[in-house]
């Protein structure tokens, strides 16, 4: 048993000089250091474990193990910490197991007693790490219910082993003799969770990367690239579901190039930052937003009928040119201009849908800016002999002009 954990306490060690070096590398994230601590301290704990008869029984037995089980609570802690999850008092649980079950007189005195409370510490830290990886939203890799399992079986087998000592009630020599075994399945269980972690660690470095890689780095929503997957996934679902079409709704920002020459680039960056805040919001989350580049973004909608898009492109027009923009104490007037376009899901294509929604878009700008402008698929449908002309489409009535149209109605029926 004191060679095993000799060998648990060396590679303990060199596991935790890894984790510091790695936590070196990347010091924003506390969680290496958390880990190298917990190995540490779980070196340091089996070492005094080890040490019985040279070191007295107190810091062999009650102090040991305490420590022991304090790397497991560290554990707990780092997991929570990578999730950027809050930090619980409930990881402490292990340890304050063994030192409360340890000063109790019957458990200090004898070994097989001290084995059970320390296996049901041990299997309450493997249950709290099974729930701290545990996989939720955001936090799908793959090797998480791995892991869980792992802890789970590790939590069984601490568990296993109690109930073993209480049925069995084996003799102190028995007890020894098994504890040596239980001691290697447990270390052989700790080694494959740390492979597992590993694997957890390259899946969630490679979705982050993922991540950045389809993000705009100014706005936070969808770059070009993530648009064109989005797109794919939106425009392949369309043979199986409802609603059969999609809607692209191409947005530019009205003389930008004034906003920067006038309020500075800062602002100008403010302005489209802004602008993807408020759009975001209102497209539904079964579609997609994103920048194409420049002061241009884009949605794609499915859509039962015209009118949602229409209606959505409205709201963020609407709701862009209303919200106070401030560049210090100046207000930065700003608009965008809309062009929809719109094609049944079976037959639609990137490169014809955007080319329909830039048609409208230039004729909104031709209109005046700040409007929306719809290609439906009626005139989308057109292209196959020749493409719209610029004065095609349909100028969608503003929500400003539709308001003034029910007044009047309702003066009307009031006459
Ligand atoms: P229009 O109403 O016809 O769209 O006029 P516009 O001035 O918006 O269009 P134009 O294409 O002439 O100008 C776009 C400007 O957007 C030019 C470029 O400097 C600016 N721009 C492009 N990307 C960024 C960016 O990331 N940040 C800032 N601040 N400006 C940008
Ligand atoms: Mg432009
Ligand atoms: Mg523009």
């Amino acid at each position: 048993m004191t060679t095993g954990l000799t060998i648990w306490c060396s590679e303990a060690i060199t596991l935790a000089t890894v984790l510091l070096f790695a936590w070196r590398h990347d010091r924003k994230s506390p969680t290496y250091l958390i880990w190298a601590i917990g190995f540490t301290v779980s070196a340091v704990g089996f070492a005094l474990v080890a040490a019985r008869g040279v070191v007295p029984d107190i810091w062999s037995i009650q102090i040991g193990n305490a420590v022991a089980l304090l790397g497991e609570s560290a554990w707990i802690a780092g997991f929570r910490l990578m999730d950027k999850r809050k930090l619980e008092w409930s990881a402490l649980l292990p340890p304050v197991i063994w030192v409360v079950g340890v000063s109790l007189p019957w458990v200090s005195g004898n070994f097989a007693n001290r084995v059970i409370v320390y296996d049901l510490a041990g299997a309450v830290g493997a249950t709290l790490l099974a729930f701290a990886v545990h996989p939720a939203d955001g936090r799908r890799e793959p090797a998480r219910g791995q892991l869980g399992i792992v802890f789970m079986g590790l939590a069984c087998f601490c568990f296993g082993s109690a109930l073993w000592m209480v049925l069995v009630a084996p003799s102190l020599e028995e007890a020894m003799i098994y504890r040596g075994y239980m001691a290697l399945g447990y270390g052989l269980l700790i080694i494959v969770a740390i492979v597992l972690n590993g694997k957890l660690l390259m899946e969630r470095a490679e979705r982050r990367w993922r991540a950045i890689s389809i993000t705009d780095a100014l706005t936070g929503v969808l770059n070009r690239r993530g648009l064109q997957e989005s797109y794919e996934i939106l425009a392949g679902e369309g043979q199986q579901q409802r609603p059969q079409k999609l809607a692209a709704l191409l947005f530019d920002l009205d003389h930008f190039k004034k906003i920067n020459d006038r309020h500075g680039h800062q602002t100008g960056d403010a302005v489209l930052t802004e602008f993807a805040r408020i759009a975001r919001q209102f497209v539904p989350r079964s579609g997609a937003f994103g920048r194409m580049g420049g002061e241009e973004f884009v949605a794609f909608v499915p859509i039962e009928d015209q009118s949602q898009a229409e209606a959505l492109a409205e709201t963020i027009r609407a709701d862009f040119c209303r919200v106070p923009l401030l560049a210090g104490r100046t207000l930065v007037p700003a608009t965008v201009s809309i062009g929809v376009s719109i094609m049944p899901r079976d037959t639609v294509s990137w490169d014809r849908l955007v080319s329909f929604a830039d048609h409208a878009l230039y004729a909104a700008k031709r209109a005046g800016r700040n409007c929306t402008i719809v290609f439906n698929e009626m005139e989308t449908a057109k292209e196959a002999e020749a493409a719209p002309g610029a004065d095609d489409g349909e100028l969608v009535p503003t929500l400003d002009d539709q308001i003034h149209a029910l007044r009047r109605m309702g003066t009307l029926a009031r006459m």
